[in-house]
């Protein structure tokens, strides 16, 4: 028998895989409410339709551009289609396709502690105690799972808030605000019919950056309100000890560039159970499948962490030049190791830009 902890993406998802595959599986969450609390902007590249049939009833809009701003111009660049998730009905099409392969669902099941020797012995805040042959933790970025068996320590944090609000934007656009924070970035995601998903993340005040970007785009009126942390990608995570996972968020397994994390969480889901199922490690599974591409995206990161106003502009309008965007438009932007190589072939003057980032 498996225990997952978190009914989140990554949880449902990864249940509804080792279900599958023929394993016992108990799911526990402490909400009594599948997707709710909204965290995320539920904004996932195409690369989605490589791990689940693309649902309609789950997508609230679809985005072929992006366009990012420094003070002065901004580029536009048409990009592969972007979905922009309905996230409860994502997360809950999610734990629907888990329970129908076989896995069971606890609500209102809050982990508290655990012990973890032949077998796992979980707590639960109802007082229930169960023991069980597996744990895997799937409990997001404040993982009870990751912090007591210390395979995830020292975590760093982003602070993101979001709002709904209305807007008129280009609605097959998102927009990206690099110069609001200098340690990441404000966005306008179009939901449709007139509706955005406006937000910012950044380590410290951001609740003051997040109303002055309301301010400059004159939104007085909210319609919902959400956010949460943020984990900053670590090479030094560890995934698994002995019987004890982590999967998605509780791992670490964010994008640093647009801490993006819900198609890695899946895609950890994906290695879990082949580890389980071909008895390899699981640790080295997601070295091999995500560890570079983290590590390049953490890179990428650091560099434009670095990048002041004028920079961004500078390189604005280098990355206009037709024969770039062009280059662009082709990208999978989950994979940069696949495009930075040929970016810096059609433009060497770009290795300023590359430079700053590794330096
Ligand atoms: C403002 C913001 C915007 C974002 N936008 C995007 C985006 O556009 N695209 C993208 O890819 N990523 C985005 N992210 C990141 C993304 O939300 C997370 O990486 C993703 O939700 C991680 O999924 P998860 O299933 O690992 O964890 P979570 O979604 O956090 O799910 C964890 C689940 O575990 C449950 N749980 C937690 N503790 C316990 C416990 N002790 N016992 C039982 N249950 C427990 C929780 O209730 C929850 O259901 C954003 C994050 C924020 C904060």
């Amino acid at each position: 028998m498996i225990s997952v902890i978190g009914a989140g993406y990554a949880g449902s998802y990864t249940s509804y895989l080792l279900a599958k595959n023929g394993f016992k599986v108990n799911v526990y969450e402490e909400h009594n409410n599948i997707g709710k609390p909204v965290r995320d902007t539920g904004i996932v590249t195409s690369a989605l339709g490589d791990l689940i049939k693309i649902d309609n009833d789950f997508i609230d809009n679809e985005i072929n551009k992006v366009k990012i701003f420094s003070e002065k111009n901004y580029l536009e660049l048409d990009i592969k289609r972007e979905y922009v998730l309905d996230r409860v009905r994502f997360d809950r099409y999610l734990i629907n396709m888990a329970i129908d392969s076989g896995a069971k669902l606890f609500m209102k099941h809050k982990l508290i502690d655990f012990e973890n020797s032949k077998k796992v012995k979980l707590r639960f805040s109802n007082n229930k105690i169960i023991e069980d042959d597996k744990l895997v933790g799937a409990d997001g970025p404040r993982s009870i799972v990751a912090n007591k068996s210390m395979l995830v320590t020292n975590r760093e944090y982003l602070i993101g808030i979001e709002a709904r609000a209305k807007l008129k934007t280009d609605e097959t656009a998102f927009e990206i605000y690099p110069t609001l924070v200098n340690d990441f970035f404000g966005w306008i995601v179009p939901e449709g019919k007139g509706i955005v998903r406006i937000g910012i993340a950044t380590r410290k005040n951001t609740r003051e950056y997040f109303y002055k970007f309301l301010k400059e785009k004159n939104i007085k009126k909210i319609i919902s309100m959400n956010g949460g942390l943020i984990t900053v990608y670590r090479r030094d995570y560890n995934f698994s000890l002995n019987n004890l996972y982590l999967v998605g968020e509780a791992a670490g397994l964010v994008k640093n560039t647009t801490g993006g994390g819900i198609l890695t969480g899946m895609i950890s889901g994906q290695e879990l159970a082949r580890s389980l199922k071909e008895n390899k490690s699981y640790d080295k599974l997601i070295k091999k499948r995500l560890g570079r591409e983290l590590f390049y995206h953490d890179l990428i990161r650091k560099g434009l962490d670095k990048f002041s106003e004028k920079d961004y502009s500078e390189l604005i309008k280098l990355l206009s030049q037709e024969r770039i965007v062009g280059l662009i438009r082709k990208i999978k932007r989950d994979f940069p190791s696949t495009f930075v190589f040929s970016l810096l072939l059609r433009e060497p003057r770009l290795i300023k830009f590359i430079t700053k980032i590794i330096r």
